[in-house]
């Protein structure tokens, strides 16, 4: 059967090539579109884009109504703007995390809409989206590629059947994976190249959303609290107090941690000051480096529990460290519990 895409489907896949193609046939510059109301409408759409992506934290997914969406070529037209405007907005803000939860939300939406359709119809799409839905093997160098940003234990390779240089993966596994692979895709191609011009012009939507993200994170994190610290960043901790030298893996995982939790980079240059060979000028190269206000503006996330094992920095891990595979997680855990709060609904593990 010979399957084709419709026009209310741009609206679900709006990253995919015939979408962008379909949006082509208007011919108008997005500067001009931004300038008729229709593009401050498609602005607002895109700004509300960012928001839900930024309120979704967990595997627990949000519900994407089929009949939300629109089928006429104008709501159609809107969507796809919208998802590339938001994809404007978290670009001009230069902020990783809010890029990842925008590329996270969107496989998330595309995924949801993908398992809704035919069988011929998942398979159309999943081939579009470079992961066919065909047979239950993968190649080792492509899983662990793909696999690279899954941190629960199960998708580790030693975890894993290999049999003639290939991983055995179950049929809910290859669903996981198809949206790994969406998230991947939308990730690998932000922050855009977005012209300065266009930067300032939706820079009030920009900082709209950079706000409801910097709230979000003080929801999740709020004042950092040190004795919520998982084992191994207290081990860091410690150690760095008492003049050992910490490896360079070391540092980059506290201070992607502190980083993560709110740490502005003077206070986390004031942690470092424990250390009896503190070097502020170099310390505070590094810390601005790993927390993406250097260089070329890379934010980066501590490793996972797996990994910190790998590095041989996973330290007398406790009770909580076997409900989580992240320690970021556990310092979430851990301090919801004491303020009493209850782990939010979906809420990564
Ligand atoms: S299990 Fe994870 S959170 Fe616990 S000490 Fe090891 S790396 Fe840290």
């Amino acid at each position: 059967m010979r399957v084709s895409l419709e026009t209310k489907d741009f609206a679900k896949y709006p990253f995919l090539k015939e979408s962008q193609q379909f949006m082509l046939q208007e011919n108008e510059s997005l500067d001009k579109f931004l300038q008729r109301s229709a593009g401050k409408v498609a602005l607002s759409h895109a700004v509300e884009r960012v928001k839900r992506a930024v309120a979704f934290t967990g595997p627990v997914p949000p519900s994407f109504p089929i009949s939300d969406l629109p089928s006429d070529q104008l709501g159609v037209r809107m969507e796809i703007t919208s998802f590339v405007l938001a994809r404007v907005l978290v670009s001009c803000a230069r902020e990783r995390a809010l890029m990842e939860r925008l590329a996270r939300y969107e496989a998330q939406r595309a995924h949801s809409f993908i398992q809704a359709e035919e069988e011929e119809k998942r398979k159309f799409l999943a081939e579009r989206i470079g992961f066919p839905l065909e047979g239950l093997f993968l190649p080792v160098p492509r899983y662990v590629e793909l696999t690279a940003g899954m941190h629960e234990e199960r998708w580790r390779l030693v975890n894993r059947e290999v049999t003639g240089g290939k991983v055995t993966i179950n049929t809910l596994e290859s669903e996981e994976l198809l949206k790994e692979q969406i998230r991947k895709g939308l990730l690998s191609s932000l922050p855009l190249e977005v012209p300065e011009s266009l930067c300032s012009f939706v820079a009030p939507c920009t900082a709209q959303v950079q706000q409801e993200f910097q709230k979000r994170v003080l929801r999740d994190f709020g004042d950092v609290e040190e004795s919520s610290f998982p084992p191994c960043m207290q081990a860091i901790l410690s150690a760095l107090s008492g003049g050992t030298n910490i490896t360079h893996a070391g540092r980059f995982a506290l201070t992607a941690f502190l980083h993560n939790i709110g740490m502005g980079t003077a206070e986390i240059v004031q942690v470092y000051g424990r250390a009896p060979d503190f070097d502020i000028s170099k310390t505070q190269y590094q810390v601005e480096h790993i927390s993406g206000r250097g260089g070329k503006g890379t934010e980066y996330t501590p490793p996972s529990c797996s990994a910190m094992r790998t590095l041989g920095l996973c330290i007398k891990p406790d009770a909580l460290c076997g409900k989580v595979a992240h320690p970021l997680s556990y310092y979430r855990r851990k301090k919801g519990k004491k303020t009493g709060e209850k782990p939010e609904q979906g809420q990564v593990r």
